[in-house]
């Protein structure tokens, strides 16, 4: 009697153990679930904050390099140079941890278009050259003729080739030389395993040793931690090359010798069998610059944008370029002054009090003259779907914070013709 008794509380008491143990986990998901939703609005919001600065700092760099609030001499031009190679390397540092947490958090999405390999290479040495030149380091692409295309998201690697080659330009010293080089790895016969396009990067730099190698592409880590270490920089690049490689079913690789060089290996899924169709270009991503032209008195734009720095960053520039303004500061102002001034142009913010810049979009897309009325959404929100966001409102083109005044000014031009 005794044993069966307490075989019964036994059990009891497990079961009882299990429920807990269940409501316990599922109290825990839902706070796990809510740390993520956190996380990414902390993510988004921190985005936000962190470029809209940044556009007025690099905005107004560039208002006075262009000479619009008067004459500049040289020193102070090159102190102006000096704000704005800083205000860019931080926009860099801002968007590799922003790549990051992006890719952790699995919100990447990769757009597939067919990219030519040759173009791809020398439009990522090309950012290189000048800095390769000041080392006088020599710089050679070895590209094979003849390549079929790549089918990647282009803007990413070019993104990891620049990444790099930045790299390899940091750690050579003056004088020595970088290779970036493509080469078709076939895979073994009699197996299914796929084509690999090898990008490789080879350079007489510092080299890293064997202990090293494997730490060098977690995020965080660089490889001379110490305080007095002669390169700077987070230590992300390498981990967000591994990262976007890997999205991409890629790999990537590295053979090195301490005090001879290294050499970095992509290598990206290629199929040489099949040539596939070109994409359809993105918007404003073919919008050349253009020289600014004297003719653009008679054209209204509307500026909604609620951050006092970046209107006058703004409106400082397109004034000078010959364009009438009109401010608003909040949504509602700006579905108030659309319709009472018929702007040419609209120039909208996202991120406003009350009525945000979507809302106002939709706004004055109801109303029948300013249907067709261009709308270029200015935005530091960068999260993806964003921009979809932004064009699914009514907007036609969208730029992100920090935006180049010179690319808005030939966009604008571009629209106005
Ligand atoms: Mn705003």
């Amino acid at each position: 009697m005794v044993g069966v008794n307490s075989d019964i509380t036994q059990h009891k008491q497990a079961e009882q153990e299990l429920a807990e143990r269940n409501q316990q986990l599922s109290i825990t998901n839902a706070e796990l679930e809510r740390a993520t939703r956190l996380k990414d609005e902390f993510l988004a919001n921190m985005s936000h904050e962190l470029r809209t600065p940044l556009n007025s700092i690099l905005g107004m760099t560039e208002s006075l390099q262009d000479e619009i609030f008067g004459t500049i001499n040289e020193r102070q031009l090159k102190a102006l140079r000096l704000i704005e190679n800083s205000g860019n390397h931080l926009l860099t540092l801002i968007n590799d941890i922003l790549d990051l947490a992006k890719i952790a958090a699995g919100e990447i999405k990769l757009e597939f278009s067919s990219v030519e390999v040759e173009q791809l290479c020398s439009s990522a040495v090309t950012f290189v050259k000048q800095q390769a030149h000041k080392k006088q380091i020599r710089l050679a692409p070895e590209i094979p003729p003849n390549l079929l295309n790549l089918y990647v998201d282009e803007v990413r690697i070019r993104q990891v080739l620049l990444n790099l080659l930045t790299n390899a330009v940091k750690f050579t010293p003056e004088g020595g030389s970088i290779k970036l080089a493509v080469s078709l790895i076939s895979p073994e016969p009699k197996t299914d395993r796929p084509h690999y396009l090898r990008f490789s990067i080879t350079d007489t730099g510092i080299g890293i040793s064997p202990e090293n190698i494997s730490r060098l592409f977690k995020p965080f880590s660089q490889i001379d931690s110490a305080l007095n270490r002669k390169q700077m920089g987070t230590g992300l690049g390498l981990a967000l090359v591994k990262q976007m490689v890997e999205l991409h079913g890629g790999k990537v690789g590295l053979t090195s010798e301490f005090g001879v060089g290294s050499c970095f290996t992509v290598d990206q899924p290629y199929s040489p069998e099949v040539r596939i169709p070109s994409q359809p270009q993105a918007i404003a991503s073919d919008i050349a610059l253009s020289p600014s032209s004297s003719n653009t008195n008679s054209y209204r734009i509307l500026l909604a944008e609620d951050n006092p720095a970046n209107v006058a960053t703004i409106a400082s520039y397109l004034e000078a370029k010959g364009y009438c303004m009109i401010f608003a500061n909040n949504g509602q102002e700006a579905i108030d002054l659309a319709r009472s001034h018929q702007p040419d142009l609209i120039l909208m913010d996202i991120q406003m009090p009350e009525i945000d810049g979507l809302e106002a979009i939709k706004q004055i897309r109801q109303q029948e003259s300013l249907r067709e009325t261009p709308i270029i959404a200015l935005t530091a929100l960068t999260m993806q779907g964003d921009r979809d966001r932004c064009l699914e409102s009514g907007a036609n083109y969208y730029l992100s914070k920090p935006i180049k005044l010179k690319q808005l000014t030939a966009m604008i031009q571009q629209i106005l013709i």
